[in-house]
């Protein structure tokens, strides 16, 4: 059997900045990608923010692979950049085919509430992303990333 790796990626998105083809965009991205990740044993989160993409996928290394190949020459982003690819021991989101978190609970918990200074995700460290999605997903409240940090 296929060993169980994870992979985090950035890319922009190519789609026009408007919050309706955005949302609709979103919407058919995400309908056919939980199924064939579902049927293919690939969990993980996507994430739209400011004109970027950061999705984060675990499952069977073959799987992924395909999966990865497809997403690369997908039209709808471009520029799609690996910042992590590594083997796992466990799933850190096997509840969820293709979770999707917002950019304002990602905003709200990268730089605390209230603040509207913008948000450089691409500085974040990768090892950060997959503890910071989950909590989001998970906690009842927004989770703090700076509280998060000073708790590790
Ligand atoms: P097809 O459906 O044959 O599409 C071929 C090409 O047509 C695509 O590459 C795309 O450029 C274009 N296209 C397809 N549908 C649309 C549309 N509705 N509007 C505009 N152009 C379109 N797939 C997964 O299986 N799992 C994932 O986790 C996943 N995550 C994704 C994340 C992002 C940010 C993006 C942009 C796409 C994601 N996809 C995911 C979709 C993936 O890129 C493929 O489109 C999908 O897997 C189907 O592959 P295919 O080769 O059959 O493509």
């Amino acid at each position: 059997m296929s060993s169980l790796q994870t992979v985090l990626y950035q890319s922009r998105a190519t789609l026009l900045p408007d919050a309706e083809v955005i949302g609709g965009a979103l919407d058919d991205i995400l309908a056919g990608a939980r199924a064939r990740n579902a049927s293919d044993r690939i969990s993980g989160v996507l994430v739209y923010a400011d004109g970027m993409f950061f999705q984060l996928l675990e499952g069977p290394a073959d799987a992924l692979q395909a999966t990865m190949g497809r997403i690369a020459a997908d039209r709808r982003h471009k520029g799609v950049r690996v910042l992590r690819h590594a083997p796992a021991d466990a799933r850190m989101f096997p509840d969820w085919p293709l979770a999707c978190v917002s950019a304002a609970n990602l905003r709200e918990s990268v730089m605390g509430s209230g603040n509207g200074a913008s948000m450089d995700l691409e500085r974040l460290p990768a090892d950060v992303f997959a503890p910071l999605l989950r909590a989001i997903l998970t906690a009842p409240g927004v989770p703090n990333l700076a509280t998060m940090l000073r708790s590790a």
